[in-house]
């Protein structure tokens, strides 16, 4: 016997549910996740609580944001865990559909966002922010929310579907909740219960690298390339880590600086075997 929020396994019992209560004048969030639910998805679906009517948690692994080689198959999964705790955090609905729901078999639109996505993540993971556009579209479509959050934990993916959101009229406000931390400082996700023991207690190392960058632009520097390599120096300490890239960019564009100026993302992915993890943190200088 589980208690919670009802929760929808089908496009269309979501969207009458849905359209009931917009007709009553509620207003709509909406929370995307892949499940796995911890405390910052929890931050995401207490904000949207305070914000609107109705608030829907869709819990949904993506296959088409993963690549042929990443994690989908060893992705966490606890779809009972989720709504407890999603039900806990003040969702009124949760939208959990299969594969087979999603996307039909000659499924063959995309969505693409060019140039923001050829960037930082998008190098190494060719195809992923096509997948994640298509779906969050798709989650618009279904839920037509007015409001949807996600997490700066994941930077990139926030500036492409604000970007995405405003170029195809969408009319969804797109609100940003800040990263919330494990007490050592590790950004929480859903990867890191994949981690060894080892592994995990190197893992704050992504934080300890940026906190240093955060010291030094604090203390005046400017040249993004000495602060890349006091984060890469850092980030090193971790030998368990394989760094994939840091870099510092304009938070707006994504484009790499010279100089640390206006508003600016410095970014990481490090790879623990096969966890990868990434952080980052804005300044305005
Ligand atoms: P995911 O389930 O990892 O796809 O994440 C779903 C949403 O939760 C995304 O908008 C993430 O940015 C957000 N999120 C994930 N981890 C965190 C975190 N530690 N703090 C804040 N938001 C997060």
């Amino acid at each position: 016997v589980t208690a919670g929020a009802p929760c929808f396994d089908d496009v269309t019992g979501m969207r009458e549910a849905l359209c009931e209560a917009r007709t009553a004048g509620a207003s709509v969030g909406l929370v995307p996740t892949m499940g796995a639910l911890h405390e910052g998805h929890l931050s995401l679906i207490r904000a949207a609580r305070a914000e609107n009517d109705v608030v829907v948690v869709s819990v949904y692994v993506n296959p088409t944001q993963f690549g042929p080689s990443e994690d989908l198959d060893r992705y966490p999964r606890d779809a009972e865990g989720d709504r407890e705790l999603a039900s806990g955090a003040g969702a009124d609905l949760i939208f959990s559909p299969s594969t087979r729901e999603m996307y039909a078999a000659d499924h063959s639109t995309w969505v693409e966002v060019e140039g923001l996505t050829s960037r930082l993540c998008g190098r190494t993971r060719p195809g992923h922010f096509r997948g994640v556009c298509t779906v969050v579209s798709k989650l618009f479509n279904i839920c037509r929310p007015d409001r949807a959050y996600f997490g700066e934990k994941d930077a990139q993916q926030l500036v492409v579907i604000k970007r995405m959101a405003r170029d195809l009229d969408t009319g969804v406000k797109i609100v940003s909740c800040p990263t919330v931390r494990e007490e050592d400082g590790l950004a929480m996700s859903s990867r890191n219960q994949r981690l060894t023991v080892e592994q995990r207690s190197q893992a704050p190392v992504l934080y300890r690298a940026l906190k240093a960058a955060e010291e030094a632009i604090g203390a005046g520097e400017r040249e993004a390339g000495a602060v890349i390599d006091l984060v890469r120096a850092t980030l090193t300490q971790a030998p368990l880590g394989d760094i994939e890239y840091v870099e510092i960019v304009d938070a707006e564009n994504l484009t790499p600086v010279a100089t640390v100026a206006g508003r600016c993302l410095v970014a990481v992915a490090v790879r623990f075997g096969d966890v990868r993890l990434i952080d980052n943190l804005t300044f305005s200088v």
